[in-house]
């Protein structure tokens, strides 16, 4: 799985990063950098809690 930002509606608060700074780092431009993209089995539940976990719904997970 992977997983996807949509940038329209990311608000650059960093709630994601806080729960998974090894996929999400919001720069000091307050935009968000997606480290990596393709979620190991490791992160999956980590992940997975950052997506729910954003106020702005902007992360989706992809099946791929
Ligand atoms: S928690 Fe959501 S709105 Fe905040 S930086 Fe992460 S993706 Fe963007």
């Amino acid at each position: 799985m992977k997983v996807a930002v949509n940038r329209g509606r990311c608000t650059g608060i960093g709630i994601c990063e806080s729960i998974s700074p090894a996929y999400f780092e919001v720069g000091d431009d307050g935009v968000l950098i997606l480290v990596r993209e393709t979620v190991g089995d490791a992160y999956r539940a980590e992940v997975e809690e950052a997506v729910r976990s954003c106020p702005a719904a902007a992360l989706t997970i992809v099946d791929d």
